[in-house]
């Protein structure tokens, strides 16, 4: 069955603040899907939420994949389920190198009994790190430590190689690289494109989708889906950044900033109904 998963009106809370207030989207198996936005914006924050981080609360709405629950599901059950994210700020860990630490993902995913045998693993590692051009020393390092911007995104994508997952979210994973990497990330991506593997790419520009061409653009503000379109979209936000878009759906100015207070909207603006 080909996967599907589908977003309905979630909303979700950071330290107590809602954050995603009523976002829906679907992605199904063989579809490309950018989200852009401006930041601050929350795109992150459903990042997150899909994949379970503790400190992302639902407050509402529902999310499904293949039709199961997943908000139900614990972080381990969500990866089994299919689901990846690579991550905008992937952290640090002193101790664990990343051969054991993919590893050791790639064994919870096959479940036990099932491991993967060394050989194979390292023949598989060492062929997607060939792939994006990753030096092999990368194997035996500690995950992400001391790894510039450019090479923890390169991580994050080898990682989804090897996980080969379902339904894929790559968060700003442009971030940081020059154009080479960027090039080099995005065959990575482009090498896992199929019709049973569905992709939610957040970004904030326009140029990593001159590298992967997205089938649907959907522009994120205030916590919501506010457009969706086709790559146009995004070379139209390239050429005249978000405020036509503001300006269209009657959004009241977005300020984004150290000053908490002035992001936070009020919930009872006149926003752009969505559904
Ligand atoms: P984006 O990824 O679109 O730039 P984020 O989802 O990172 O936006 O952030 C949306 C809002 O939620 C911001 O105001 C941010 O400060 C807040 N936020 C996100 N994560 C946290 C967190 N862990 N703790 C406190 N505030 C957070
Ligand atoms: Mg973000």
């Amino acid at each position: 069955m080909n996967t599907t998963l589908r977003i309905d009106r979630l909303r979700a809370s950071v330290e107590g603040k809602e954050i995603l207030k009523g976002l829906s989207l679907e992605v199904r198996g063989g579809e490309i899907h950018a989200v852009m936005g401006p930041n601050g914006t929350g795109k992150s924050t459903l990042a997150s939420t899909l994949m379970g981080h503790p400190k992302y609360e639902v407050l509402g709405g529902s999310v499904t994949i293949n039709g199961e629950d997943l908000l139900e599901m614990d972080v381990d059950e969500r990866g089994r389920a299919g689901l990846f994210l690579a991550m905008q700020y992937p952290s640090e860990i002193t101790g664990v190198t990343n051969s054991d630490f993919m590893r050791s993902a790639i064994n919870a995913q096959r479940g036990e009994g099932n491991e993967i045998s060394l050989m194979k693993f390292i023949r598989l590692m060492e062929s997607n790190m060939n792939t994006l051009e990753m030096n092999p020393e990368f194997m035996h390092r500690y995950l992400n430590e001391g790894f510039s911007g450019g090479e923890k995104k390169r991580n994050e994508i080898l990682q989804m190689m090897m996980l080969q997952p379902k339904i894929a979210i790559l968060d700003e994973i442009d971030s940081g690289l020059d154009i080479d990497a960027l090039r080099i990330v995005a065959q990575g991506v482009n090498s896992l494109r199929g019709a049973d593997r569905g992709f939610l790419i957040i970004t904030h520009y326009q140029r990593l989708l001159d590298y992967i061409t997205p089938d649907f653009v959907h522009i994120m503000m205030q916590g919501r889906i506010v457009k969706s379109g086709g790559p146009e979209l995004a070379q139209r936000l390239e050429a005249e950044g978000y405020e036509w878009v503001k300006e269209e759906l009657g959004i009241e100015d977005e300020t984004v900033g150290q000053d908490e207070d002035e992001f936070s909207m009020p919930m009872n603006t006149t926003g752009p109904k969505i559904r």
